[in-house]
């Protein structure tokens, strides 16, 4: 039994109390158990617990890890039950099994909750005790190993499944060769034909990157060396599903990709990392934006090591991690490495215990969360979306999730940065604000007086503080709009009875009609007026008495057309269908110089004492006005109301034409308000509808009925009722 020495020699090598007794009975007993039963391939099944014991002995695990290898399947696939197993071997050993079988339940499907319920159980098992996932990774890394005996399907299944769950939590988790492991098995079974060709083009290049690497392994150590720095270097190729993305990342070849190959340089202690980085800087030009001290800003899973990218000796890039002989075993096996064996004690080391603190927030959030699809997103989060660490100006480091930009990283300087931003210097570059930041970037700030935010950043930003600075602002200038509408409003419509709204406002007789309206205070007032809940003319009423209001009047062109005017503000006038920044109740009216239909692309402006107008994006009229006043508007598609529109139709002047249109017309639910015919010379008939529609599809259609109707040669819209 060579595996079983091999486990017992790794084992003793780490740990040389063991009670390596223990592990021979666990794996006597799991041969017993599985007796007669063999693996797809055809071997005795006790191989298969034999890999995965010897996986778990590589990561250097403790006993029990390992018996919990050994007998992993026993319950599953034997007669032997989580009690008998207690009995033999404990109850440490046998809650192990109870948990990798548990796990091993789980059904998987391509359905986003499935995979969702299996995560959550995973990190479930997870925090009860973390060797329950450590042996499962082993034992899913001997079944990867031994995919090829597997029907297809059940190799493509199994290989998703690992893609998705097991390869990031590994990562996450900072077990860094089972990952790699993993993903170039699944990348062997999910996209076989891509694989064939990365291998082949890595195979090709072998002799000539062995030499490569010899020769610059050989370069930084002579350098090292020489300034009295002790480390080893290796040059290793990176594995294929990486060599894969990046070539689909980059849309390069892989003859294109020049750092397919990393350098580590391991050293002594800390102060040799940084001193090895300066010798490397010194040495070969380092590429800007590149350095990254996960020294001084560990990972999450509590990788440590210095990154740098270089010109190297033949021009090329090179990439070196710089890392002492611990912060290296955690790099390669990460929370494993830290599961050290204790005698009489099993656990995290204590020190450890906080660093596995993410994995405890994590539970504790997952706790509220009914849904699982939520649930799934919320740790997809934590497992990919790593922090990026950016840079101030002034060297400072900024921590911000993936995907940030400017504006978020604006915020967290200060609200004001945040407020004024208007755009950004990365690396020295001009950005738009929309650029997601990357690690090591350093971002530089523009703002400008005149900037504010607007609706659009709410969409590029990624950090929850920044979009609520950005809505509280948004609300802010949309009070200041509105209350600056109202004052319009009202100062207007005291002018016409000889009224002067600042001398009203320092006599205090706003704020006593403001109260009498039951306004808080003016201001108040002022933005009811201006959102439409109240009206001028009422406001009016109560402000001045009636005699007041008769005999003050001075407005030239007022007479008896007062009255008319306010009926047709309020008549024209509407709070419905149209949101002014988002938010409805603000009084608006449509330009009869393009009639804007809901469906059409819009534009606001704010106007003297009318509130906003609302005209077509491409209005001309529209053009010539004030952009100081303009506004953003949208259409509120939960109001359903009726528009004018007018039709010019061009056909034939013939007899009964003009019925089938006015057919055509009430077929499709219009109303026709107004009509003008008239005759040209050549027998032909221009027709002119006024005509109420409920948006642009409706007008389509109608457009389309008349089109079809025989004699008739255009339907055109026509921009308004006065053109
Ligand atoms: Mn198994």
């Amino acid at each position: 039994m060579p595996r079983l020495q091999q486990i017992l020699n790794n084992v003793k090598s780490y740990h040389p109390e063991a009670d390596l007794e223990l592990i021979k009975r666990a794996y006597e007993h799991a041969a017993q158990a599985h007796e007669g039963q063999t693996r797809k391939s055809g071997d005795p099944y006790v191989t298969h617990p034999l890999n995965t014991a010897l996986v778990i002995s590589e990561l250097k695990l403790d006993v029990a890890s390992i018996c919990a290898g050994l007998l992993h399947d026993a319950v599953e696939d034997t007669s032997t039950t989580v009690e008998e197993l207690s009995e033999e071997f404990g109850s440490e050993i046998s809650f192990l099994v109870d948990g990798v079988t548990k796990l091993g339940k789980l059904p998987y499907s391509d359905r986003e909750d499935r995979q969702a319920e299996n995560f959550r159980k995973m990190l479930l098992a997870m925090a009860k005790d973390i060797r329950v996932i450590l042996v499962k990774f082993c034992d899913r890394l001997d079944n990867m190993r031994t995919l090829e005996h597997m029907p297809v399907h059940k190799q493509e299944r199994i290989s998703n499944e690992t893609m998705q769950i097991y390869a990031p939590l590994a990562a996450r988790l900072g077990i860094q060769w089972v990952r790699v492991e993993l993903e170039d098995l699944c990348f062997r079974y999910l996209h076989p034909d891509e694989f064939i060709q990365v291998k082949e083009a890595v195979a090709q290049s072998k002799e000539e990157s062995d030499r490569y690497l010899s020769e610059v392994e050989t370069l930084i150590g002579a350098e090292m060396t020489k300034n009295g720095i002790e480390c080893s270097v290796k040059g290793r190729a990176k594995h294929l599903w990486s060599i894969r993305n990046k070539m689909k990342r980059t849309g390069r070849t892989f003859e294109e990709i020049h750092d397919a190959i990393g350098f580590r340089v391991v050293t002594t202690d800390i102060g040799n990392c940084y001193a090895a980085l300066g010798i490397a800087h010194s040495v070969w030009k380092p590429i800007p934006g590149r350095f990254k001290d996960f020294i001084a800003l560990p990972k999450p899973n509590m990788y440590q090591s210095l990154h740098t990218a270089v010109i190297g000796p033949r021009g090329e890039r090179i990439e070196i991690q710089i890392r002492t002989k611990d912060m290296h075993l955690v790099a390669e096996s990460g929370i494993a490495a830290h599961w050290k064996y204790k005698e009489g004690k099993s656990g995290v080391a204590t020190g450890d215990e906080e660093k596995l603190a993410w994995l405890r927030r994590m539970m504790e959030s997952q706790r509220d969360l009914k849904d699982p699809t939520e649930f799934i997103e919320s740790v997809k989060l934590d497992l990919y979306g790593d922090e990026v660490y950016v840079f101030t100006p002034n060297g400072d480091v900024k921590s911000l999730p993936k995907g940030s930009c400017p504006i978020d990283f604006a915020y967290s300087v200060h609200t004001e940065v945040g407020d004024y931003c208007s755009g950004a210097r990365v690396n020295g570059v001009i950005v738009p604000l929309r650029y997601q930041m990357r690690n090591g970037d350093t971002v530089e700030i523009i703002t400008s007086p005149a900037q504010k935010p607007n609706k659009d950043w709410l969409k590029l930003v990624k950090t929850s503080s920044a979009k609520t600075k950005i809505r509280h602002r948004l609300r802010q200038d949309h009070r200041d709009k509105a209350l600056g509408i109202g004052r319009e409003m009202l100062e207007k419509e005291l002018r016409k009875y000889g009224k002067s709204y600042v001398k009203m406002n320092k006599a205090g007789e706003l704020a006593t009609g403001a109260r009498a309206v039951k306004c808080h205070s003016v201001d108040d007032l002022l933005c009811q007026l201006g959102y439409g809940k109240q009206t001028v003319a009422h406001v009016v009423e109560v402000l001045l008495p009636e005699d007041k209001r008769v005999a003050g009047r001075k407005d030239p062109d007022a007479g008896g057309s007062f009255t008319k005017m306010l009926r047709r503000v309020t008549r024209r006038s509407t709070s419905r269908g149209i949101k002014v920044q988002g938010e409805d109740g603000i009084m608006v009216r449509y330009a009869r110089c393009c009639s804007p239909l809901p469906g059409d692309k819009i534009t606001g402006f704010i106007t003297r004492g009318r509130g906003v107008t609302i005209h077509t994006k491409g209005c001309t009229k529209a053009l010539d006005l004030d952009p100081e006043r303009r506004i953003d508007v949208e259409w509120d598609d939960e109001f359903i109301g009726q528009h004018p529109v007018v039709l010019q139709v061009l056909c034939a002047d013939k007899q009964g034409l003009l019925a089938t249109i006015s057919q055509s017309f009430s077929d499709t639910g219009v109303n026709i308000t107004q009509a003008h015919c008239r005759a040209t010379d050549d027998h032909r008939a221009v027709n002119t509808f006024h005509a109420m529609v409920s948006d642009l599809g409706q007008l389509k259609s109608v457009i389309r009925a008349l089109g079809r109707i025989n004699g008739v040669y255009s339907v055109d819209r026509v921009a308004g009722p006065n053109t």
